[in-house]
Parts: structure tokens; sequence; C-alpha cells
């Protein structure tokens, strides 16, 4: 970056300074990885210039020879990794992608039933601070009291009574399996198109360790940035039947040119997930999420639903006596970061809410295993049990530091 450096050292030390930070931090969100140097490259190409409003062959610009080449490949990848009809690489983002699957596909006024924030769902599944929960009806379905997982019964009842037009499965907070079968039985019982947003899971759909969304959901958005670790950016996937109305309400409805260098990057990890390493990563990030779950519920953590089957765990602090953002912030202190999160019946306020988020796609990209696991739950009980000790927070992050740098950061090169 010789050349940022001259022109803008400002920037470039502070990218410098999160360079150093992503190395010598354990990084516990559940929606950040590492990307490989290959789609860094990608994403930092010229690609950037380019201009495509229009799809491959069906452009409103000239001079796509060679973008439109690297779109099909995209979608071709896309295509052929998650076995669907169609796929549409051009959101933005995941949340503009879910805009875009209703816009496609609701009238104003319609209802979207989806899983609720407070129970782990997404902003963007009908929440009323969104444009999703305010530009069309909203039901909000929630977790179990006792067991936090999604009850059926209830789920139906919602439906019958609600007559939503799409129910949304997925979320951003829930560590357990979604039974897509068992949601598009109730999706065809009222008549309702059924949405699984992978955003958190694409990466263990595709690497076998979590169940396919396929065979049951009419539509699939998901981003590419999480455990599918790719650029930020979003794929919606569907059959044929939905394909025009979806690409219609991307653009022209919703965007206008597509982010060409992400699209590129897109192409880029999908041919990295389609290997048999990326196999064993997903199933590594399984594997390192229980063996943390199992040191923290040792440790006398409370977990929402009691562990984890995906990548996520879900920490109550309640009995800990610390808040989410206390906790949050001794770990930062400590060199392991996380998010405050709120917890199924959280008493306290969203703000300010009563647990922690943490999540192993990074850590698992990084090659740590159970030893690694098994030592960061250790340094999360000591962080928690000394939120207010500057010295011992000190401590614990020089430990951290040392760790870390005997596990390089894919994509990060000190010179
Ligand atoms: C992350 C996420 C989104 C939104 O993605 P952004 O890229 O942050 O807009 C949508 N749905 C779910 C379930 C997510 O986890």
């Amino acid at each position: 970056m010789d050349e940022l450096k001259r022109t803008d050292p400002e920037i470039y030390q502070l990218i410098k300074d999160e360079e150093r930070y992503e190395i010598d931090s354990v990084r516990l969100i559940p929606s950040e990885n590492y990307v490989s140097k290959a789609v860094l490259e990608a994403t930092g190409s010229i690609l950037t210039n380019k201009y495509s409003e229009g799809y491959p062959g069906r452009r409103y610009y000239e001079g796509q020879r060679y973008v439109d080449q690297i779109e099909m490949i995209a979608i071709d990848r896309a295509r052929a990794l998650f076995k669907v009809d169609h796929a549409n690489v051009q959101p933005y983002s995941g949340s503009p992608a879910n805009l875009a699957v209703y816009f496609a596909l609701l009238k104003p006024g319609d209802t979207i039933m989806g899983l609720s924030l407070p129970h782990g769902g997404h902003l963007t599944h009908g929440w009323q601070a969104s444009i999703t929960g305010t530009f069309w009806r909203s039901a909000q379905y929630v977790v179990d009291r006792e067991s936090h997982v999604v009850d059926f019964d209830k789920i139906r009842e919602m439906a019958r009574a609600e007559r939503p037009k799409i129910i949304v499965t997925g979320g951003t907070a829930y560590p357990r399996l979604w039974d897509f079968k068992s949601f598009s039985e109730v999706a065809k019982e009222v008549g309702a198109i059924l949405l699984a947003d992978i955003s958190h899971i694409a990466g263990l759909i595709v690497g076998g360790v979590h169940p396919d969304p396929v065979p049951y959901a009419d539509v699939i958005m998901t981003t590419t940035h999480k455990t599918l670790r790719g650029p930020r950016g979003a794929m919606i996937m569907c059959r044929n039947e939905y394909a025009e109305a979806i690409d219609k309400a991307v653009f022209p409805g919703l965007q206008g040119g597509p982010h060409n260098h992400t699209t590129a990057a897109i192409a880029v990890a999908l041919k990295e997930a389609s290997t048999p390493e990326f196999k064993a990563y997903a199933k590594k990030m399984v594997s390192n999420a229980k063996t943390l779950a199992d040191e923290l519920l040792a440790r006398g953590f409370s977990l929402v639903s009691g562990g984890t089957d995906n990548h996520l765990i879900l920490v109550d602090l309640t009995n800990k006596k610390v808040i989410g953002t206390k906790g949050a912030k001794a770990l930062d202190a400590a060199g392991i970061v996380c998010n405050k999160n709120t917890v199924p019946y959280d008493p306290r306020k969203p703000f300010s809410p009563s647990g922690l988020r943490f999540g192993t796609p990074a850590v698992t990209s990084r090659g740590m295993g159970d030893a690694e696991m098994r030592q960061i739950g250790k340094w999360i009980d000591e962080a928690i049990a000394h939120a207010n000790d500057e010295a011992a927070l000190k401590r614990i992050a020089a430990e951290v530091t040392e760790m870390c740098r005997r596990f390089p950061a894919p994509g990060i090169t000190l010179n």
C-alpha cells in the first residue's frame, strides 16, 4: 500500500492499525471472518472503475466484455455450489437483498412473519425499526421461554391467524438448527412464500454441517461475508418461477450499478467454498463452537438453549452479575472481541442487554482448534470475573496476543 501511504498517510495508518488489531486479538463476532488474500485482491481491483447496470448480455452500458464473463462465472458457481435454479449476485449487502425479496414478492401492507429481533432474528425480518416492519405489516414469532428454540405449534397458530404472505427463517443470534421442512409445511398450509435467510449459516450449509434449505425454501438469501468467507455482499437464490421478479426488484427496482469488484470477489470466494478444505473448515467451525460452549458451561456460564449446533453461542450473563455492555468492553480490553446481545425474554433494553454473542468463523479461519477454544473460554471467564480490574484485563490481553501470533491471519501479511 505504498501509494496509499503517500497519498493519505492518515487513512493508511488507521488501516495498518486495524490490521495489527485483527492479528493480535481473538475475534469472536460470529458475522465476521478473515477473507483470503485472493478475495482481498479481487475486492481491491480495477473492477471498481466499471458501471454495468443490467445483467450479463442485457446491459445499459457498453464495455462489458469482461464484466459480463465475471458475473456469469459468479452466477454459475453460486448455482452449482448451492444447487439452485437461479442466483442474483448483485445485492449490495444482506439488508438490501431482503428488501429486494419483499419488493419482488409482496404488495405494500402484506404481512412478513419472521423471528423477533430480541429472540435472535434480524432487523430486516419485519422489526419495527426497519423499513421492513413499517412499509409492510409484520408478525414476529418468538422462541420458547424454557428451551429457547422455535416452537412449531406456536408458529403454525400464528401463521393461521396472521396469514403472512412470506415466512422468514434465519437469524443473527440463533444457536440451533433450522428445520426448513417444518417451516415449509406451515408456509404451504397458509399459502405463504418461504424465505430462508441463511446469511449466518451459508458456509455451514455448503460445508454439509447444517440442513439444506434448497428442497424446501422458495427463495434463499445469504450475505457473502460471514461463514461463507467472501467479500461484503449478498446473493438471492430462487426457483425459476421467481427469477424474473427477483432480478427486476434488485435492478432496476432497488439498485443501480452492481459492485463489480465485489462480484469478482464473490466468484473467488465461491470457488474457495467448493473445495474439500472448505468442508473441513465448516466442520471445524461447529466443533470449535461446541468446545468453547462446553468450556463456558463448565465455568458456570448460562448459554441460551443450553449450547450450540452451529458456529455461534449466546451467553446470558445475568448469573455472573455483569451486564452485556460491561462484559463486551472488558473482553475487548482483554483482546477478545465480541458483541453485547439481547437474550430471549431479556428484561433489559437492546442497547444495554444481558448477553454476549460469540462465534468461531474467524478463529477457525486462523487454524485454531480445541486447545485454543478451551484457553479462550478460560480467558473469557477471567475477564468477566475481573471486568473492573484494568491490570488483570491487560495481562490477559498480553497472553491473547502471544497466542494469536502463533496463528497467521489469512489475507494479512505484516511487513
Ligand atoms: C447479517 C445479516 C443480514 C444483513 O446483512 P448486512 O450485510 O449487514 O446488511 C440479514 N439477515 C441476517 C440473518 C443476517 O445475519
